[in-house]
């Protein structure tokens, strides 16, 4: 009996260098299309029920974030639900996983998938609640619909935005989290919320990316988080149709979901780095911060990027490019791939799940500022 190992479906990504030996499984990671840009991987393995499998990531010591692969263990799952995680080794360059499959289907991911098919049913779901709405934007490179949820009666716009990054698939998980809270109709800060804010929210910025297994990039190679500040139809259409709603519906406060390669926490970035960073901004966002660590025990705020010097920002980053452009509270939320070293889980790390409850948690950090913006 021959193994197979396949990526040939939504969000998968690998390629097979020689697959004949169980104990040295040769695989390489595929470049995001047009770009160098490479990391995530996730595909199956057919046929190797109880076989000893020593699979070897080639090329893992030159992807984006080489310092991904320290302390990291690769996701397993055998029936595509609960993502476990496997002894992987990172040595002279190669990520090598060990896994002894109980049954004849295996899936690897480099973090617990969320494709395009489970995008679909969260907004079929979404839209079955009363007052949710679903617009579509407009089309990307590849035809796909730009879906932007709305729901709520307030003057205030909440922009919420999830997966520039498509490799990041906890940024959908939160965002399935914070999506179950917003359509709880009988959840009292809820129903206070909608009624002071009107809620616009993108569950995934970069659907091309995320079908092609992308890590950062769109159809076209573009890192849609490098693209705020001149984005065009032809090379960012997915930013620069969530900006032109923006600028229809300018937000008060703008949260952008990532996860972050290398650090174990959860943490947030700001736009402190812009020419025109206010005392409103910086008061705000101490007041959001506090609220979230009150509202979380999963967020923290003593790790996370250094900060950006004033006038150092990169004005072509989301978080930044809104909070110039509007004069708002704008923030970037980072998740780890790895785990939560303040209250790791060595079964599963960082999860779908937690990601989801992050989400869910984060309505009473948006509360704790919403009368001040
Ligand atoms: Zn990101």
């Amino acid at each position: 009996m021959t193994l197979s190992i396949n990526d040939t479906f939504d969000s998968g990504n690998i390629e097979v260098v020689d697959a004949s030996d169980p104990q040295n499984i040769r695989l390489r990671i595929k470049q995001d299309h047009q770009s160098d840009f490479y990391q995530w991987f996730h595909f199956r393995v057919a046929g190797a029920k109880d076989v000893p499998l020593r699979l070897v990531i080639e090329n893992a010591g030159a992807s984006a974030y080489p310092k991904g692969w320290e302390n990291y263990k690769a996701c397993m799952s055998e029936d595509r639900d609960d993502w476990l995680r496997v002894p992987t080794t990172f040595t002279n360059g190669e990520l090598v996983i060990e896994h002894t499959p109980t049954l004849d289907s295996v899936h690897y991911a480099y973090f617990t998938p969320y494709t395009m098919e489970r995008h679909r049913d969260l907004i079929a779901d979404a839209v079955s609640y009363e007052g949710v709405s679903l617009r579509v934007l407009g089309q990307t490179l590849d035809g796909r619909d730009m879906d932007c949820l709305s729901m709520g009666t307030g003057d205030k716009s909440i922009w919420v935005i999830a997966r520039q990054h498509p490799g990041e698939s906890m940024a959908e998980w939160w965002m399935e989290g914070f999506l179950a809270r917003m359509t709880d109709s009988e959840d009292p800060l809820v129903i206070d919320m909608l009624k002071k804010a009107t809620f616009h929210i993108v569950p995934n910025m970069n659907p091309d990316g995320s079908f092609r297994g992308h890590l950062r990039t769109n159809a076209c190679g573009a890192n849609l988080n490098r693209e705020w500040d001149t984005p065009s139809m032809a090379r960012s259409p997915e930013v620069k149709l969530v900006r032109d709603a923006m600028d229809v519906n300018k937000p008060v406060l703008c949260f952008d979901v990532h996860g972050d390669e290398d650090l174990p926490y959860n943490f947030i970035a700001g736009a402190e780095g812009n020419d025109n960073y206010t005392q409103k901004q910086a008061d705000d966002l101490a007041a959001f911060l506090t609220a979230y660590k009150a509202a979380s025990s999963d967020f923290q705020t003593e790790v996370g990027y250094p900060l950006t010097a004033p006038g150092k920002a990169n004005i072509t980053v989301c978080t930044n490019a809104v909070a110039s452009r509007y004069d708002c509270l704008a923030m970037t939320l980072e998740m780890p791939f790895k785990d939560n070293a303040n209250a790791p889980d060595a079964a599963r790390g960082w999860s779908g799940d937690r990601a989801a409850q992050l989400g869910n948690d984060t309505l009473e950090a948006m509360a704790a500022v919403i009368d001040q913006l």
